[in-house]
């Protein structure tokens, strides 16, 4: 159903406010020179929750105003859809499904494409479409929006891929989980969620948990695909990536993919995998020497600064890991991931949607604002 046709509304006013707050913020489109749309994980996790509490609050002796808001018509406040129109963050246009794979416990590659005839000739090339962005996919049948990362952006044909974890209750993700190839998808974008500027910083350090991996792998994929190598020599890239168990970690298609960047691209860039436990390994006796048990602790986040003289000998001989060279080196950390990680490594998000202080591990490690971007 498209977003602008009026509809009754079903829901009770709480619940309806909370969720016209969310489309509103979520469906305005950024004007050129604008601060970036600080949109976050954690943030709609809390949105949502919020929602559901106050249906729940106001579920009970609500049922005479249930009756008069059922034939009280929604203000359409969502982008409308058009067709036959290039992508836009303003409104929706359909795509279709083009493959879908399970690769893990709750988690598939989908891939969506766009009408290539609609796109412009070097959209792939364009401003807009420099890392990090994403899109916005449409419920239609619940009138939700949610933001996903294309891991390699747009290619000429349209295609774009995604990995998209589905959430027990979660209403968007289990949606898409439910579709099928050749099924039709409503989409906006690009939606920019971070700037990459190249030769800007000598580390890039980029700290993510489960699909908060997604944005990163766009980031490097452009680096090490599209950029000429000359352009950002200087900048050096460091992924620590964690993930719970080693059957949810990234699929091996991108995992391989950024191994051979980190063999290939040896002096630029340097991947971590981390899980919380190795049980659920299979029994092969493959050694994987990207993968340590364990969380991204305050000795990672420094090795990956400084891995010549906080190296696991040094450690042994408890020698103690030398304090980045924070004034010498420009840094900056990208941190992605559920709510929990976030806070652990560089403090909570702030209200309505902004950065908030830097705390957490990295906070204790004297990082500033500047130097750090939640996701
Ligand atoms: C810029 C950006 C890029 C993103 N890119 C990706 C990406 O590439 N891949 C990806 O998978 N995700 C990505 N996300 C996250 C994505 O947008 C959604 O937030 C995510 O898919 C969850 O949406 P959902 O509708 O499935 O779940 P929601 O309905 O929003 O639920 C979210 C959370 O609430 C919990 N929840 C649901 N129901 C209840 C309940 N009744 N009580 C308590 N808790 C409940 C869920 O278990 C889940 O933890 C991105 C987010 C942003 C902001």
């Amino acid at each position: 159903m498209p977003c602008c046709v009026r509809r009754p509304l079903r829901l009770f006013p709480h619940a309806r406010a909370l969720r016209n707050t969310k489309i509103r913020h979520l469906s305005t489109p950024r004007a050129p020179g604008e601060p970036i749309d600080p949109l976050h994980y954690a943030e709609l996790e809390r949105i949502n929750r919020s929602r559901r509490q106050g249906v729940l609050i106001w579920a009970g002796g609500a049922t005479a105003a249930a009756a008069y808001l059922f034939f009280w018509p929604d203000e359409p406040k969502a982008a409308p859809t058009k067709t036959n129109a290039p992508l836009s963050p303003s409104y929706f246009t359909p795509a279709t499904i083009s493959a879908s794979e399970t690769t893990g416990p709750n988690s598939k590659l989908i891939q969506l494409t766009f009408p290539p005839h609609l796109l412009k000739s070097s959209a792939d090339d364009s401003f807009e479409f420099r890392p990090i962005w994403s899109i916005y996919v449409k419920d239609d049948a619940i009138q939700v929006e949610r933001a996903y990362t294309p891991l390699k952006g747009i290619d000429q044909d349209g295609r774009m891929e995604f990995w998209i974890k589905r959430y027990p209750d979660g209403e968007v993700g289990r949606w898409l989980h439910s579709k099928n190839v050749g099924d039709p998808i409503e989409i906006r974008g690009p939606v920019p969620t971070w700037s990459w500027k190249e030769n800007e910083w000598d580390e890039v350090v980029m700290i993510s948990g489960g699909t908060g991996i997604t944005p990163f792998y766009q980031l490097l994929h452009h680096v090490f695909t599209k950029e000429p190598s000359e352009s950002s020599p200087k900048t050096r890239f460091t992924l620590l990536h964690s993930s719970r168990a080693p059957d949810q970690l990234p699929p091996s298609t991108m995992l391989e993919t950024l191994k051979n960047y980190s063999r290939s691209q040896k002096d630029r860039f340097s991947l971590r995998l981390f899980v919380d436990s190795r049980q659920s390994e299979s029994g092969s006796s493959h050694i994987d020497l990207f993968l340590t048990e364990g969380r991204i602790g305050k000795a990672e986040i420094q090795h990956a600064l400084d891995p010549k003289t906080s190296s696991g000998w040094g450690k042994l001989f408890g020698s103690k890991p030398s304090e980045p060279e924070k004034t010498e080196k420009k840094v900056m950390f990208l941190v992605c991931g559920p709510d929990q990680m976030i806070s652990a490594v560089a403090g909570p998000m702030g209200r309505n949607l902004r950065q908030g202080d830097v705390g957490g591990i990295l906070g204790e490690m004297g990082y500033k604002p500047e130097q750090v971007w939640k996701f």
